[in-house]
């Protein structure tokens, strides 16, 4: 149920272990976060402490090379896929606190940084506005396009076979036999889309609103609630090859994909799922960029911009199990990381399913 990033990913890995698979969306495949994410591969960024989930995104790096490799085959399509670096720029002590707490997390991960003087900095990117600052540098940190991974997903789904089923909002999974018939409400009404033997629940924000069978309420933990995080991103053309490495300061980002289009972002906002962009957010970040980044904007270049709502949740980490006693696997709440941790989720999940 979903097809995001994790849904098509999973759906992707499933067939390739001999399943018949079916995906359903509300919408369209890969319409809504996946969509809209910048695509940074930056493992530890969120991590409090050394957990198993922290763990995952490094491997999730680590696999990307790999996967992104397989599904150009299968796809015959193209994959902007970049090891980059990344650049953590401190301009005052407070966010140099910041950045040197979050190093020591990351190094027991086991990613590699390391601290960076002014000249190196601006060895690695020249724009960096003028003034001292002091750095961390990301050597492993990489960008890919979404977009890119999505559509070529959704090609390898159909040359396998796997039914793409879009415009079906599914509300309820029930029980039907040995497994379940997935119900879907629209203006046609209520009625089955199919039966399924497993299911994997992928729907993003947007997953605790299919309802469960009732018989799932008497095991515990009940399944994590999951609620959208708005966040806005700003593209723009820019010359191809003027940003090398990802360049951060605070929560703001910015980096070139390959055909040189120029992406910055991000915030986070509480506001349900409210798809009207704000432009004084989206000038904020313009703002931000052009004060860390002067002259990287062309001056009349055109602005487009975004908002997607990412799939937030409560406590650490995805909520990624079986529900006991169910053949329901829970796959959302990957936040801020989805697109990084998508191959090693649908690894997890496809190994779980098959056995
Ligand atoms: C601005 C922004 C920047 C981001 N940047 C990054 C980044 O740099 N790196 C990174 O790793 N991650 C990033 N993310 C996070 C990433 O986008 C998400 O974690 C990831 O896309 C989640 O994938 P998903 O498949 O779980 O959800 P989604 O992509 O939201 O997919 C869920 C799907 O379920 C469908 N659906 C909803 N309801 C139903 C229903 N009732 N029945 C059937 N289908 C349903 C939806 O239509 C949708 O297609 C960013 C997100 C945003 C918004």
């Amino acid at each position: 149920m979903g097809g995001g990033i994790i849904g098509l990913s999973t759906a992707w890995r499933l067939s390739q272990r001999g399943m018949r698979v079916a995906v359903a969306d509300a919408r369209i495949m890969a319409g809504e976060a996946s969509m809209a994410a910048a695509g940074m591969l930056a493992p530890g960024g969120e991590a409090h402490g050394d957990s198993p989930w922290a763990r995952h995104t490094v491997e999730a790096r680590a696999t990307y090379p790999d996967f992104v490799s397989e599904l150009k085959g299968a796809s015959g399509l193209e994959i902007d896929f970049r090891e980059c670096g990344a650049l953590d720029v401190a301009s005052n002590d407070e966010a140099w606190a910041e950045l040197a707490a979050r190093r020591a997390i990351q190094e027991r991960l086991g990613i590699r940084v390391r601290e960076v003087g002014e000249a190196e900095g601006r060895e690695l990117i020249p724009l960096l506005r003028p003034g001292s600052f002091r750095a961390l540098y990301y050597p492993d940190d990489a960008i890919v396009d979404p977009c890119q991974v999505n559509a070529a997903l959704e090609v390898a789904l159909k040359r396998v076979g796997v039914t793409l089923l879009i415009h079906e909002p599914v509300s309820a999974i029930e029980p039907d036999g040995d497994g379940y018939a997935i119900r879907v409400d629209d203006a046609s009404g209520c009625r089955v889309l199919l039966r399924a033997g497993s299911v994997v629940l992928a729907a993003g924000a947007w997953s605790n609103e299919i309802t469960l069978p009732g018989r799932v309420a008497s095991h515990l933990p009940a399944p994590r609630r999951t609620m959208p995080v708005r966040g806005h991103l700003v593209e723009r053309e820019g010359t191809p090859g003027a940003l090398l490495p990802i360049a951060r300061e605070d929560h703001l980002y910015v980096f070139q994909r390959n055909r040189g289009t120029l992406l910055t972002g991000s915030n986070e906002e509480r506001v349900g799922f409210d798809r009207t962009p704000n432009p004084a957010v989206v000038e904020q970040i313009l703002d931000r960029t052009d004060r860390l980044l002067p002259g990287l904007f062309a001056p009349r270049a055109e602005n487009s911009s975004w908002v997607g709502f990412r799939p937030g949740i409560e406590g650490e980490g995805p909520e990624l199990r079986r529900l006991p006693e169910e053949r329901i696997w829970l796959a959302y709440g990957h936040y801020r990381n989805g697109i990084l941790l998508a191959p090693r989720t649908a690894a997890y999940l496809a190994g779980e399913i098959a056995e």
